[in-house]
This record gives C-alpha cells, structure tokens and sequence, in this order.
C-alpha cells in the first residue's frame, strides 16, 4: 500500500477534518475512544471510493476525526526521542477501553 506524502497527507487532515484546524503533522489529538495521543504523521488515510477518511491507528479503534481532541503538551518541549521514551513507559489507561467505548457510543447516540 503505498503512503501519501507528508504535504498530501497535511492536506487530506486538513480537508477531511473540518472540525480543528491541523497547522502540521506534529499537531497532536487526544482519541476519546482509546485514550491514546497521536499525532498527524501516525493517522491512519484510508481512500474508500475517492474518499478519504482517517482512522485512529490504533487496532480496533473505531474513532474518526470528531473524537480527537486538541492536545497541548504540559510543560517545556521535549525532543521526539525523549517524548517516545516517555510514552514506552506511560500506565495503561485507567478505564478499559470496551467500557470507554460503550459509554461513548451511547452518548453519542443521544
Ligand atoms: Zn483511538
């Protein structure tokens, strides 16, 4: 399969999610849904019938854009490296991620 390119696939962010505004790959989003940081380089572009539509990477998750949140990072920048250490070690979130779903999904609903 082959990956856009990094300007292309700023432009797909940028046109596909309509809600917050993404000013580069290194912007980062909370999911609501697994709890995890990502960022605009780890997103996953999936092009179904000449539309694109992104996807939390991680396995399973079935967010889209609109249960990404705007993240700031606390504190001073860190380097990249220092940042993946970081996440290598971070706890497991605190809610089971099927719980977090449920109650998501039937909020949602509403
Ligand atoms: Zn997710």
């Amino acid at each position: 399969m082959q990956k856009p390119s990094s300007d292309k696939r700023l432009r797909i962010l940028q046109t596909v999610d309509n809600l917050r505004r993404w000013y580069s790959l290194d912007d980062k989003r909370l999911c609501a849904i697994c709890d995890r940081v990502i960022d605009g380089h780890q997103i996953e572009i999936r092009r179904v019938a000449g539309q694109y539509s992104l996807h939390c990477p991680t396995t399973d998750c079935p967010s889209n854009f609109s249960h990404w949140f705007l993240y700031h990072e606390p504190g001073i920048r860190r380097t990249d490296s220092e940042r993946l250490r970081e996440q290598a070690v971070a706890a497991p979130p605190q809610v089971p991620p099927s719980t977090a779903e449920m109650s998501f999904v039937s909020w949602a609903d509403r």
